[in-house]
């Protein structure tokens, strides 16, 4: 007997093919199964999507639809809550659901025969049985603390999704911990996934919680899933989840998407980070999918953060006023007491364990200082009582621009509408945006002057200033200074950032120099002291939400000081700003996120933004600029109906802040609305006139466009 089935298979951003496709099968397969099937002249991976009722006639002439190739069944098919996610992700960010369902595949999956897959599977499985039975019970270390206690009895008794507000040192990861192992021993299949930001965090939690989990269900029960991993390794880890072998997957945003059959808890650690949301083809948040996702798997859903999204913050008010999201607090850092960090005569708690916030007015120091001698001199304390510093500037390179002082040329990207940055330490112009690179010129280009300088200041050059400084200073061993920078230049190749952190926790270093990377989610034990050298420029930005990333960095920096509260009880987190008095430090200074959060969600509402409404931006590249908004322009004045009846916003198309890369043209266009469904309905139906103005005059030149639900920048 033929059966007929509907197949997703990977079909390139907007083609004219974006559901299922038609083929036939002398097998019955089940929804969700893996096929091989033929695909114009390739054959390819493809997802059984949907099979008919019994006795459903075939809807297409059975006799020329293409029969699979091969099923790949000695997989089990994906579950029906997997093909919903998909299909939610697809239809919510606006993508063809072939690319969602593939790109959710590990990308070695598509080049194995079903022979190769079947072999690999029996090899696997003889290393790592499916659920082997537990080896006694996993030990917690730790007596647990007042707070986590509470929190963790609320995650066992409530439905969630909770979002665990806990500060920076407060315990989080130990209430994961817990939570998952009393998910483990009660029910002996559940599966649990962990989310990081970024891939640079995974292995010192990997290595917690195979410290913990591995005695008891053997280390393969722990496995990651993230883009730094070849692609073996990833393959080993989704099948491994896919068969219910792996109890734990820890992993980035991919991670959302892996095949677990038996989830049962998700966690989405520092689930404020806007690494959460992908940036290139369906650009999905992974901490909105997760909450989905919980609510679809029936998961219990847990968002930690120090300092949450502005978002999931709204939405973990109160029930009484349309909370939906259970709001956690553990206010206090382990070891700390649960006093606040600011007393109400505005004086700072050393006993609470948080750090004290100073802020430096930079208006009263010497011109052009980068430290000001205040903080030179806190430095010298830090290192004499054998402690460390960490200094943080958001800019890497030596120099952000190169100038001549005669003729005031400016190392522009000759292909970008942005400067070339120099960088000292192979004296080269390298554009941050497009990768251009060129050895800087002996004189100016333009005139001829010798005497090019650099403008401003990078973390390169704060690391070659830093050393002038403090230059004859001794460690307490009479040795000289050591300074360490950590930022993209220097880890660029594997295992360096390992390698320098390493050095940092070895207490090899007595100061470290960087950029945000430094400043998130690393466990440093000895660092007593922490700058944010310049912390200005986010501050009146044109990007409304820069001021929650502002925050949330220079939190997330200050709970890097003073974590072990043995090393020193008088932490602190310096501040350099011409702005000292602006509210932003003043809650800073208070470590008062609900403050900040409570001024912020206040201006957002009344200026309509997010939360309180929602965005979608379509963004169009072409080689002129002209084409590139021309597009949005038609495509707009086609929608304009539609969007007035859904009372949907359309805006003008209008340039992107970086309006030119490697010689192409950014234009984008925001469409908002105060209803999100309204929002998606009218972008439901406007995906067709996208296309249709692709096609027309209009489209003409057009290189690439893209709709970006949600969007984080604007
Ligand atoms: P967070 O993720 O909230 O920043 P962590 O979970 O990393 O905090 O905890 C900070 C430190 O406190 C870690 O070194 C952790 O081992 C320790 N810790 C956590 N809970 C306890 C506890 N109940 N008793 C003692 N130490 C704890
Ligand atoms: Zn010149
Ligand atoms: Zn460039």
């Amino acid at each position: 007997m033929t059966h007929w089935l509907s197949v997703l298979v990977q079909t390139p951003a907007h083609s004219q093919v974006a559901g299922p496709l038609s083929y036939r099968s002398e097998l019955a397969l089940a929804a969700g199964t893996l096929v091989r099937v033929p695909f114009g002249k390739r054959e390819t991976l493809g997802v059984v999507w949907d099979t008919p009722a019994d006795g459903e006639a075939a809807p297409f002439d059975a006799d020329k639809t293409r029969p699979i190739t091969a099923a790949l069944d000695s997989l089990s098919p994906l579950t029906d809550t997997w093909r919903q996610l998909v299909g939610f992700a697809a239809g919510y960010y606006q993508r063809s659901l072939g690319e969602v369902a593939l790109a959710a595949l590990p990308p070695q999956l598509r080049e194995l025969s079903a022979e190769q897959l079947a072999r690999r599977l029996k090899r696997q499985a003889k290393a790592a049985p499916a659920s082997p039975a537990p080896a006694g019970q996993a030990i917690a270390p730790l007596t647990l603390t007042p707070e986590q206690a509470s929190v963790i009895s609320q995650i066992e008794t409530q439905a969630g999704p909770f979002l665990l507000f806990g500060a920076t040192g407060s315990g989080k990861t130990e209430v994961y911990l817990r939570c998952v192992q009393q998910l483990l021993e009660r029910d002996p299949q559940a599966q649990v996934l962990v989310m990081v930001p970024e891939i640079n965090l995974t292995p010192q939690l990997e290595a917690r919680f195979i410290e913990r989990f591995g005695p008891v269900y053997g280390e393969q029960a722990v496995v990651s899933l993230h883009s730094g991993m070849t692609n073996p390794q990833r393959l080993a880890s989704w099948l491994a989840a896919h068969s219910g072998a792996a109890r734990i997957v820890l992993g980035t945003r991919m991670a959302v998407f892996a095949s677990l059959p038996q989830l049962k808890l998700i966690v989405v650690d520092e689930e404020h980070d806007p690494s959460y949301k992908q940036q290139e083809g369906a650009r999905y948040s992974a901490r909105d999918l997760a909450v989905y996702r919980g609510k679809l798997e029936g998961a219990k859903v847990i968002l930690g953060s120090a300092t949450p999204s502005l978002e999931s913050w709204h939405h973990s008010r109160p029930a009484s006023e349309g909370g939906r999201y259970l709001r956690l607090h553990m206010p206090s850092r382990v070891g700390g007491n649960s006093e606040p960090a600011v007393t109400a005569d505005g004086r700072h708690n050393p006993a609470s364990g948080l750090p004290l916030v100073r802020r430096v007015d930079m208006n009263h120091q010497p011109k052009h200082a980068v430290f000001s001698p205040p903080l030179v001199e806190a430095i010298k304390v830090r290192i004499a009582r054998g402690e460390q510093s960490m200094m943080f500037l958001n800019r890497r390179g030596y120099a952000p621009v190169l100038h001549c002082t005669d003729c005031d040329w400016k190392s522009e990207c000759p292909y970008c509408s942005a400067f070339r940055v120099f960088h000292k330490i192979d004296r080269t112009l390298r554009c941050h945006h497009c990768g251009f690179t060129e050895r800087v010129p002996r004189a100016c280009p333009a005139c001829g002057n010798p005497d090019i300088r650099p403008m401003g200041r990078g973390t390169e050059r704060l690391e070659e200033h830093l050393a002038e400084l403090l230059d004859d200073v001794r460690r307490p061993d009479g040795q000289a200074v050591r300074i360490v920078r950590i930022d993209a230049d220097t880890t660029k190749h594997k295992g360096e950032l390992e390698s320098q952190l390493a050095q940092v926790h070895a207490g090899d270093v007595d100061v470290l120099v960087g950029t945000q990377m430094i400043a998130k989610g690393h466990d440093f034990r000895r660092i007593t002291l922490v700058a944010a050298v310049n912390a200005d420029s986010a501050l009146f930005s044109s990007d409304f939400r820069a001021p929650e990333r502002l925050f949330s960095l220079l939190m997330q920096a200050a709970g890097r000081a003073g974590r072990d509260t043995g090393v020193s009880s008088d932490s602190e987190m310096w501040v350099q700003t011409f702005h000292p008095t602006h509210p932003l430090f003043d809650a800073l200074k208070r470590h008062d996120y609900p403050a900040f959060a409570a001024g912020e969600l206040k201006e957002r509402e009344q200026a309509g933004l997010p939360p309180f409404s929602f965005q979608a931006l379509v963004r169009a590249e072409a080689r002129s600029q002209e084409t590139a908004q021309g597009f949005l322009q038609a495509a707009s004045a086609s929608g304009t109906e539609a969007a007035a009846a859904l009372g949907v916003t359309l805006y003008p198309a209008v340039p992107m802040s970086v309006q030119r890369v490697a010689n192409v043209e950014r234009a984008q266009m925001l469409i908002e609305s105060p209803s999100r469904a309204a929002l998606q309905r009218f972008l439901a139906g406007w995906h067709e006139v996208l296309h249709e103005v692709r096609q027309g005059p209009e489209g003409k030149g057009l290189i690439r466009w893209a709709v970006d639900v949600d969007p984080l920048t604007i």
